[in-house]
């Protein structure tokens, strides 16, 4: 969609940068008439990241103390990082799903048990030890993308919103994060997706300790629930907006069957979840591909297991994963 298009329904883009690979994430500001605004997503707390905003919202116009709202998809660093910092310059109130409260309570709130846990599930799925090191160091710095906590409040699945004159519904769509939402405008057709649906990338399906024991099976479900509504454009946390959501969701449906037939196969007759992710993935990814790589992989297995297409027993305190008989 042209960003006229956009623009006649009172929505901005303002894409921000990310020190990642992804290196950008696209933020949404809805205008009401009145000069009021709110937005989805804030993007990394970094310096660069608020000359960006303050850059763009002064591009276009609008004062920070009219912001209203913010609302944040989910947890993850690029779209909840600079919600402290958005909400010290404006005053509004930040909003999550419940479950979305939940995960930051005990991803950043309470992070040395969660990266205790994490350290377990990493040695039990077969990494090595400098590894396991190596990856737990990575994560460690991803805290600092994250301002002093903002105050959060609450919202409800089912909620109606109004974003620039037209209202939009929240949408619960975990399996990315417990915690995700979309909005979806039931009048215009817009669905603001955060990283449920995306046009080229496939959106990292994870299992973490303390999440979801099934984050493939929910995100699946999740697709099928947005795949029952009119969506007529996406409005995706990275890459370009998209039409067609529809065959972007049976994609996707279909690249995970496919991913499931080859974790299957991978496993054999014993494997760790890291034995499989190198036979998937290939051995040169960098530390910080690899953590996602082998959480994806954890979630394809726990998938097949839960659905009697692998079975599990430990060698001394590793898991494997083997096909049953
Ligand atoms: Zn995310």
């Amino acid at each position: 969609m042209k960003t006229l298009q956009l623009e006649k329904y009172n929505i901005h883009v303002v894409t921000l940068p990310l020190p990642f690979d992804l290196d950008h994430v696209n933020c949404y500001v809805a205008v009401d008439r009145d000069g009021m605004w709110k937005l989805i997503d804030c993007g990394v707390n970094t310096e660069q990241n608020h000359a960006a905003w303050d850059k763009r919202i002064s591009d276009l116009g609008l004062d920070w103390k009219r912001l209203q709202a913010i609302y944040v998809t989910h947890f993850h660093p690029d779209h909840y990082g600079a919600a402290g910092w958005l909400q010290e310059k404006s005053g509004a109130p930040v909003y999550m799903l419940p479950s979305g409260l939940e995960e930051v309570e005990i991803l950043f709130n309470n992070r040395k048990h969660f990266l205790g846990e994490l350290a377990d599930y990493y040695q039990r799925n077969g990494v090595p030890e400098p590894l396991t090191q190596e990856m737990m160091g990575t994560l460690s710095k991803t805290g600092s993308l994250i301002h002093s906590q903002a105050r959060l409040s609450p919202v409800e699945a089912g909620t109606r919103i109004n974003l620039g004159g037209y209202e939009y519904e929240v949408i619960w769509t975990p399996g990315h994060a417990e915690g995700h939402c979309c909005f979806y405008g039931r009048e215009n057709g817009i669905l603001f997706a955060g990283d449920q649906l995306l046009a080229h990338i496939s959106t990292n399906i994870s299992l973490w300790p303390d999440g979801n024991p099934n984050p493939l099976a929910v995100y699946l479900e999740s697709l099928q629930q947005l795949r029952k509504l009119p969506i007529n454009i996406v409005l995706p946390a990275h890459g370009q907006s998209f039409t067609g959501a529809a065959e972007r969701i049976d994609e996707l449906c279909a690249h995970h069957r496919e991913r499931l037939e080859l974790t299957k196969a991978a496993a054999g007759n014993g494997s760790s979840a890291y034995e499989v992710c190198r036979e998937i993935f290939g051995d040169q990814l960098n530390v910080y591909d690899m953590r996602f790589a082998l959480a994806e992989t954890m979630a394809h297995l726990v998938y097949l297991e839960q659905n009697s297409k692998l079975a599990t027993r430990l060698d001394g305190d590793r898991l494997l994963f083997y096909q049953p008989a």
